[in-house]
């Protein structure tokens, strides 16, 4: 007799959730499926599918390793239905569970679906919250309450108290301040190379899902091979292991620094295995903490990185289901073009977006400042349709999860939320990228010129936004500097500029630039 049927979702790969701590062995049974439908809602990267699919599989084999009894559906096998749906009433028909037990799905468009089940299957649910977010959903509306802005600085102080990171004795900050974000801002040494990374060994489940994922999605963006992730907790405490002994140090320094043929630099890399649940937010900001009192690695490095899981991981995720459903509707400066071809092949003259998109394709990997300010820097500026912008960034990543995706591209890139996330638009012409880059020294382009064959189109895009959107930002506090300037500029260098930019829109809408 099976008493319970446990609902494990893909992103829910982890020992320490409730509703697995409250199974039992004997009586009740564990769901997980692989399902067509998960697989297609967006055009998924090869990568990310692979490392989705063969976490799960280790997963279940640990679970029943422990002796549970797991029903594992697998994506090809004949009787798959293809959805949670299907799978659901399946195992509810064959094992007449007295209860469906749960954790809560990370994304709106799951819980949805359990809603739905709650209606029409006539048998009782369980849901339980998922503990691994260290700010609860209500928490953090409560927190929200009364707030004319959500700033995340203030809600990050917040988390630092609660979960007591980082603070000393009087339970003030570390150091004296609680962010020491000016202190990372560093430009890229000449030669900069990341230290090498580590590729894990394929077992043969690993091996079945690369096989699987080519005969598959054979015409999904991106390269499968060669594939070097993390698939279990073991070896996911393996990266985060060596990023805080080896590369946390340098953290801080390069946070922002952009280099070609460098896809990692110092950065962790681990967004994707806390987003499936293999390593755990906060047991990663204690490994960092402990990094800092050991004397290996400085504070600014600690902070700002602990600032990253603890402030903005909990944040956006606090925004996006504060502002679901409609979030996904944010289209704030009513950006309406269409996302340009090469964000999908790379092929363009600009260089710093031909790497960023190269690095994706290579390694559903791009961080957060390529994702920031170049292809999120240039939809926003070139007035892209965000709808659009978040599908390509929900397919491309292999840490893409609609709850963390959407309110970094919607609110943190394109400012489509109105400024419910970022005070500012993050709006940049090619200096910026000049500066933190060494992509500008390989282009056709030059980042100083703005009009003419060899002026850098992020320069004239970037004055094209601040006149277009002119009604909507010029009284934004923070802006008073850029359109006291663009006011103050010549007219006849103005309409240069702005003419400019409408041929580098047309020649983007030709996939000509
Ligand atoms: C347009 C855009 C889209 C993004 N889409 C995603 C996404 O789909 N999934 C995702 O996990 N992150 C997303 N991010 C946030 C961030 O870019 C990635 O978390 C980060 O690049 C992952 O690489 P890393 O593990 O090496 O991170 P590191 O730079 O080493 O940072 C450490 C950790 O902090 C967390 N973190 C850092 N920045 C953010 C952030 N802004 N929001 C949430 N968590 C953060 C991640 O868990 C990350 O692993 C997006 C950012 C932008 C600007
Ligand atoms: S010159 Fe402009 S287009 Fe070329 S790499 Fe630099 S910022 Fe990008």
């Amino acid at each position: 007799m099976t008493k319970n049927l446990h609902f494990i979702f893909g992103d829910q790969l982890s020992h320490s959730l409730l509703n697995l701590r409250h199974a039992d062995k004997k009586n009740d049974v564990i769901l997980m499926c692989e399902v067509a439908e998960e697989a297609e809602y967006a055009a998924h990267h090869k990568k990310k599918i692979a490392f989705i699919f063969a976490a799960m599989r280790h997963f279940a084999k640990e679970l029943s390793d422990q002796g549970f009894r797991v029903d594992y559906v697998k994506l090809d096998e004949a009787e798959n239905s293809g959805s949670f749906d299907g799978e659901l009433k399946k195992a509810i028909e064959k094992y007449q569970p007295q209860k469906i037990s749960l954790t809560e799905p990370s994304e709106y468009r799951v819980w949805k679906k359990v809603l739905h089940w709650q209606k029409i299957h006539k048998i009782t649910f369980e849901i339980f919250p998922d503990t691994r977010f260290l700010c609860s959903q209500t928490e953090f509306r409560n927190w929200a309450k009364n707030k004319k802005q959500l700033r995340l600085e203030f809600f990050y102080r917040e988390m630092r108290k609660k979960h007591k990171i980082l603070l000393d004795a009087a339970n003030k900050p570390l150091g004296g301040k609680w962010n020491y974000d000016i202190e990372n801002r560093k430009t890229p040494k000449a030669g900069m190379k990341s230290p090498t990374r580590i590729s894990h060994k394929k077992d043969a489940i690993t091996l079945q899902i690369l096989d699987l994922v080519e005969e598959k999605f054979q015409k999904n963006f991106g390269d499968l091979l060669p594939f070097h992730f993390a698939i279990n907790r073991d070896q996911a405490l393996v990266e985060a292991r060596h990023f805080i002994d080896e590369l946390l140090v340098n953290f801080g320094d390069y946070q922002d620094a952009m280099v070609a043929g460098e896809p990692y630099l110092y950065h962790s890399l681990i967004s994707c295995y806390i987003n499936v649940g293999l390593l755990e937010p906060l047991e990663i900001c204690k490994m960092a903490e402990a990094a800092y009192h050991a004397g290996k690695a400085p504070l600014n490095a600690v902070e700002g990185f602990i600032r990253q899981i603890l402030g903005w991981r909990e944040y956006v995720r606090g925004i996006y289901w504060l502002k679901m459903p409609q979030y996904l509707e944010s289209n704030f400066l009513n950006a309406k073009r269409a996302l340009p071809e090469f964000y999908w092949h790379g092929k363009t003259q600009m260089f710093c977006l031909s790497e960023v998109v190269k690095q994706t394709k290579e390694h559903a990997y791009s961080h957060h400042i390529q994702r920031l300010m170049v292809t999120g820097n240039f939809a926003l500026i070139a007035g892209i349709n965000p709808k659009e912008v978040h599908e390509w960034y929900l397919a491309v990543y292999a840490d893409a999860f609609e709850w963390v995706e959407a309110p970094n591209t919607l609110g943190m890139a394109l400012h489509a939320d109105g400024g419910i996330m970022a005070s500012k638009p993050y709006a940049a012409s090619g200096k910026y990228i000049s500066r933190m880059s060494n992509f500008c020294k390989s282009c056709r382009f030059d980042p100083e010129i703005t009009v003419g064959e060899k002026a850098c189109p992020f320069n004239a895009l970037y004055w094209n936004f601040l006149q277009e959107n002119e009604d909507k930002l010029k009284n934004n506090q923070r802006l008073t500097f850029v359109y006291a300037n663009l006011r103050k500029m010549e007219k006849t260098k103005l309409a240069e500029i702005l003419a400019q930019a409408q041929k580098n829109l047309a020649q983007i809408a030709a996939n000509k630039l």
